[in-house]
């Protein structure tokens, strides 16, 4: 029998048929149930509180070649640049200064000796500098387990590795069809960095072209499946130097994407409580608040943008990317205004580890 919002929502246990059904809710007042009853999980296992990262893109360098990204090597418009060490860590001092207890270090794929060892060096030197409580974050795609065990040894405690989507199908066409851009690894390196010891973050686009909301389920069964600590999951936005810009008349619309991404946050704060979900900077790109309406979904995680100026123009994942002409001080104090003003606080005294990760860790 066909169950209604508010009956599903009295379960404890969502089924497959359920997450669909709250995935394609048009009703604004179940919207609404949905995320009012998401946000009231949050505050029960994690309070209204807001962990910060200081997002540092430090290289668009990228050797892969997906085919929804900006930055992707195919695309000979991009200016390519790396910021030095000595840049890296004024950065890192700017989130000190700005009391942000954590940051990610974020590039294109490059996979090489030299690379690895670049890394683990970067990663000892801001341990060594700072307090070995500070966390940093690695997002740097597809490596060996070798690679992903000696920074986890260096002192990088988080890995993010979005797995894309959960449906290989999906995900073949999204992608070029060649050994570097295979489900297999990806799903594979995801299982290294877990077993590597990182708190294991992944995610997946919302709104993809050939995307259906049965996907999407299965993406939401996928992160509860692989008992995953982070999540950074949101809209895919469309790049007019990308092969997939030519679908992009048959996307939902922006409103409908933001939403349904909105909706993605809810039903995975139901399904898992105790991790931390970041609201990303693609939903502020379609709404102005939308990383505030993330946070009121149940993430409880942003990542200001700390990159600096210069470089932020040549990190166009997608079109009409925010703050790009911003530097980093103008967007942290707009930040914590905006988050007072949804009655929530960034936890500045809290390095803010997932409690999953923190309770996987017991059990383990
Ligand atoms: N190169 C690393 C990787 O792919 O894992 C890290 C950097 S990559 C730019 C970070 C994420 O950006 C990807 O995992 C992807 O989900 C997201 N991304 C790329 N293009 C996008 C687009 N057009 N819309 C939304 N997100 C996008
Ligand atoms: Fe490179 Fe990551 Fe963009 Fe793929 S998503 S092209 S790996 S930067």
């Amino acid at each position: 029998m066909f169950k209604s919002v508010n009956d599903i929502l009295k379960n404890t246990e969502i089924s497959r048929a359920e997450i669909i059904r709250l995935l394609s809710i048009t009703d604004r007042a179940e919207h609404e149930l949905l995320i009012k009853h998401a946000y009231s999980i949050k505050e029960k296992s994690i309070g209204r509180k807001v962990y910060l990262r200081g997002l540092i893109e430090f290289s668009n360098y990228c050797k892969k070649n997906c085919l929804y990204c900006g930055i992707r090597c195919g695309n000979t418009n991009v200016n390519r640049y790396s910021m030095t060490d000595e840049e890296i860590l004024e950065t890192v001092d700017l989130a000190i200064k700005n009391r942000i207890s954590g940051i990610v270090l974020q590039s294109g794929e490059q996979q090489s000796a030299e690379f690895t060892d670049r890394i683990t060096n970067l990663v000892l030197k801001i341990k060594q500098a700072i307090n070995p409580e500070f966390r940093i974050t690695l997002s740097l795609g597809e490596q060996s387990f070798d690679t992903y065990k000696a920074w986890f040894e260096s002192g990088a405690q988080r890995y993010l590795l979005r797995i894309e989507t959960s449906s290989e199908g999906l995900y073949r066409k999204i992608h070029p069809d060649n050994k570097l851009h295979d489900f297999k690894t990806r799903l594979k390196c995801l299982k290294d960095i877990h077993k590597a010891g990182f708190q294991t973050g992944t995610g997946v686009m919302i709104g993809l072209p050939f995307q259906t909301i049965e996907n999407l389920a299965d993406d939401l069964l996928f992160l509860k499946e692989m008992n995953i600590d982070m999540v950074g999951m949101g809209p895919y936005l469309e790049h007019a130097d990308t092969p997939l810009y030519e679908y992009k008349n048959s996307l939902i619309p922006l409103n409908e994407r933001f939403n349904l991404s909105l909706r993605m946050i809810a039903i995975l704060r139901i399904l898992m409580p105790n991790i931390n979900i970041a609201s990303t900077t693609a939903l502020q790109s379609i709404v102005p608040m939308g990383r505030e309406h993330g946070l009121k979904a149940g993430a409880n995680v942003l990542m200001p943008n700390l990159t600096p100026g210069k470089y932020r123009g040549n990190y166009l994942l997608y079109d009409n990317k925010p703050c790009i002409d911003e530097e980093a001080d103008d967007c942290i104090d707009c930040l914590s205004s905006r988050v007072q003003m949804i009655g929530e606080e960034i936890a500045y005294k809290d390095v803010g580890d997932s409690k999953h990760y923190k309770k996987r860790q017991q059990m383990e």
